[in-house]
This record gives structure tokens, C-alpha cells and sequence, in this order.
């Protein structure tokens, strides 16, 4: 299976996913097992070329495609990867009571990135973005 037709299936999984949530049927036992197996076997066959699911969607990320890791290492899809101003916020709310010394350190970090991004002429609504690399 190529990568096209791997990104078509996984996708088309999402989009069934999204209407049985709708429907209420979600995390039917066998639906949910159904669903699984289909996509881990298409990630199976399509080899290196499917790098991640996103979390939030479901749908595929692909070797290539633009991407965001949370701070607790989920993949993220280009659509569902948060802003510079979502994060922002985030950031500044750690910075404002952070846990350890660390943690305040990163905060700063990432809001002097911020300001950084946008004297550079970036937009609160641009999305810091990877290039998604082969699943390990
Ligand atoms: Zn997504």
C-alpha cells in the first residue's frame, strides 16, 4: 500500500470515527476493536510512510506532513496543533505559578520564543510546525 492510498484510509477511519462518536457508538466494544485493527494493519502495510496519528482527530500524519508534539509528547495534525497564541497563554499561566525551578525556566523560555516569533512579524495565530519524521 502506498502512502496515498494509506493517508485515504486512515482518513476515511477518522472521518467513520467522528460519526459514530456522533452516534453515540464510539467505544462500542467491537466497533472500537474493528476500527483498531483496520488501522493498525493499513499503518502495517503502508511500512515507514504513516508517522503518527494525531490524537485529538485520528486522522494520519505522514512522513512529511507539518505536525506539533504537546508537552506530553502527543502528535498533533497540522489542523488540531495548537498557535503561538494557545500556548502563549499556557506558558504564561505556568510562568505565573510554576512547580519547580525547571518548569519556570522553560516558561520563560518558551514566552521569549513567543516574543521572538512575533517581533520577527509572526502572528499569534501561526503554528510553530515540525516535519513529521518515521514512527520509531
Ligand atoms: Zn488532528
Amino acid at each position: 500500500m502506498d502512502a496515498a492510498e494509506a493517508r485515504a484510509r486512515l482518513s476515511a477511519l477518522s472521518d467513520l470515527e467522528t460519526k459514530l462518536s456522533e452516534l453515540g457508538l464510539h467505544w462500542n466494544g467491537v466497533v472500537r476493536e474493528a476500527i483498531d485493527d483496520v488501522r493498525n494493519r493499513t499503518i502495517a502495510d503502508a511500512g515507514d510512510a504513516v508517522a503518527h496519528i494525531c490524537m485529538p482527530c485520528c486522522g494520519p500524519i505522514m512522513v512529511g506532513d507539518k505536525m506539533q508534539f504537546t508537552t506530553d509528547a502527543e502528535p498533533l495534525c497540522e489542523a488540531c496543533a495548537f498557535s503561538w497564541g494557545d500556548m502563549r497563554e499556557q506558558w504564561a499561566q505556568t510562568a505565573q505559578a510554576p512547580a519547580s525551578e525547571e518548569e519556570a525556566a522553560e516558561a520563560a523560555a518558551s514566552l521569549a520564543a513567543y516574543v521572538a516569533h512575533i517581533d520577527a512579524g509572526g502572528s499569534p495565530d501561526d503554528k510553530p510546525l515540525i516535519l513529521a519524521e518515521v514512527m520509531r
